[in-house]
């Protein structure tokens, strides 16, 4: 949208506040309000201040003054303040005019310019598929007691939640058993067509929403594909739509991976391909999965880079609670047909020349989403520009279900990281695929490595609940 048409669209909508966002490294959104009536076109020029030395992983004190320039092609109508505002989505920029290296949508910004210096193609689209949970209080506190003590199998994915004190004896609904049942089982198919329906007059394109497997509220709302940033802006989106519609209805929306012990936990899987301007680059008609040299290469990139790459994709203490066999997460570094027990699955079903694409099933949302695909197009690149083959490195093709190979089938798979700490010390290891085209800044990964490792020490030194459990009678 052009400067004018917004000036226009603030006066024909009498929008009173302008509310100028930018996303900070742990991917946290933040806003200032503008009144409308002073905002004019310099607006979008100049942009509007803000003291940077108070945003977590920012710029120390002495580097505070800093600026939000606004992109006019995020813009949209907050559906949640009583007075009429817009938002719009911004970069950072210093105060000297340069894109902040610490901005993450400015990093997302450069990995498109560096995919097209490199001559591989014109654009890479993205797809992701944001789990997330909606709790009310009430459950939320009975299922967090639950989740510490109680459950200590693999066969209680199938359990936990779904049994009832005393059993169900009648004269109500049964707990959920599979994967997406109709009402009255799923309760929360209104909730989800409210946020559809937010989410499309915020210009989302809804492909579908449906009930997830895991017991207790668990959803999933598809969008359609994009380019990486718009695609990183559309997910920021959901979320803010998302959580909100869940507060309207007095319920909590939760995108932590994995919220319940012994139940699914909320992936972000992220469908991935790269075109040349009109032609997609992933399809050979005939060849595996029909996916062209190139796209396996990028596949090859992606695993070969999986340990470091998962330190921005899978970012938090809990997205390795998540990663653990039996829940659907993929725990193995393999690519596969269709096979869900694979980090990098080939869909196959319906598949068009344009619409073929790998999917990285292996990240979640607590991942920032403008690293996050930034750094998967990074490590594709890379495969790409140095054809990593994961045929030769061991990485597959799978098509079996892994969960179900022979120790001896699975010797050689390697896993994913176990901990935040280990996925850490791979990307301290392992990164300069990201520095290429100077996309992400040494400093930034040094930073980054600094406040996750932070995360990972306030975790390790709180006493867990479980410990009573296992110590506290000794
Ligand atoms: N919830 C699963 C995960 O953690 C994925 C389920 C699905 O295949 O959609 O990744
Ligand atoms: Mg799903
Ligand atoms: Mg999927």
């Amino acid at each position: 949208m052009s400067v004018e048409n917004v000036l226009s669209l603030i006066k024909e909508k009498n929008i009173e506040w302008v509310d100028f966002r930018f996303t900070d490294i742990g991917g946290i959104s933040h806003h200032i309000s503008v009144p409308a009536v002073e905002v004019d076109a310099d607006t979008f020029v100049n942009g509007v201040a803000f003291d940077g030395s108070s945003i977590h992983g920012f710029k120390g004190i002495e580097e505070s003054d800093m600026v939000m320039i606004p992109d006019t092609e995020t813009i949209y109508e907050d559906a949640f303040t009583a007075h009429p505002t817009l938002i719009v989505y911004c970069n950072i920029y210093t105060p000297g005019g340069d894109r902040y290296d610490r901005d993450p949508r400015s990093i997302a910004e450069r990995a498109e310019e560096y995919l097209q210096t490199t001559g591989i193609g014109t654009a890479a689209y993205f797809a992701p598929e944001s789990e997330f949970f909606i709790f009310d209080n009430v459950q939320f506190e009975n299922s967090m007691n639950k989740s510490s003590f109680e459950v200590d199998s693999e066969e209680a994915v199938w359990n936990t939640g779904r049994k009832e004190e005393g059993g169900n004896l009648g004269f109500k609904i049964g707990v959920k058993g599979g994967y997406f049942p109709v009402a009255p089982v799923d309760t929360q198919q209104d909730i989800r067509s409210e946020m559809c329906r937010l989410m499309m007059e915020a210009g989302l394109r809804i492909e579908r929403h449906h009930h997830e497997v895991a017991t207790a509220g668990q959803g999933e709302i598809n969008f359609r594909f994009d380019t990486l940033t718009k695609t990183a802006d559309n997910l920021m989106k959901y979320k803010y739509i998302i959580q909100n519609v869940a507060r309207q209805y007095g319920k909590v929306a939760t995108f932590m991976p994995k919220p319940l012990f012994g139940d699914n936990g909320s992936g972000m899987h992220v469908h991935q391909s790269i075109f040349n301007g009109d032609s997609p680059l992933f399809y050979e008609k005939g060849a595996y999965a029909n996916l062209s040299e190139m796209a396996i290469h990028y596949v090859g990139g992606i695993l070969h880079h999986a340990p470091a790459l998962i330190a921005i994709t899978n970012p938090s203490t809990n997205s390795f609670k998540r990663l653990v066999p039996g829940y659907e997460a993929p725990v193995n570094l393999v690519f596969a047909k269709g096979n869900r027990s694979a980090a990098v699955r080939i869909p196959i079903a319906a598949v068009t020349p344009k619409g073929c694409r790998i999917e990285f099933r292996t990240p979640d949302s607590t991942a920032n989403p403008y690293l996050a695909f930034a750094a998967m197009l990074m490590a594709g690149l890379d495969g790409i520009k140095n054809k990593i083959d994961p045929r030769a490195l061991g990485y597959g093709p799978f098509d079996k279900n892994i969960y179900e190979l022979s120790d001896e089938e699975k010797a050689g798979i390697r896993s994913v990281p176990g901990t935040l700490d280990e996925a850490l010390d791979a990307l301290e290891a392992d990164h300069e695929f990201l520095l290429q085209g100077e996309v992400f800044s040494q400093d930034f990964i040094d930073n980054y490595i600094n406040l996750k490792r932070a995360d990972a020490k306030a975790v390790a030194i709180r006493i867990h609940p479980y410990e009573y459990e296992l110590y506290f009678n000794l």
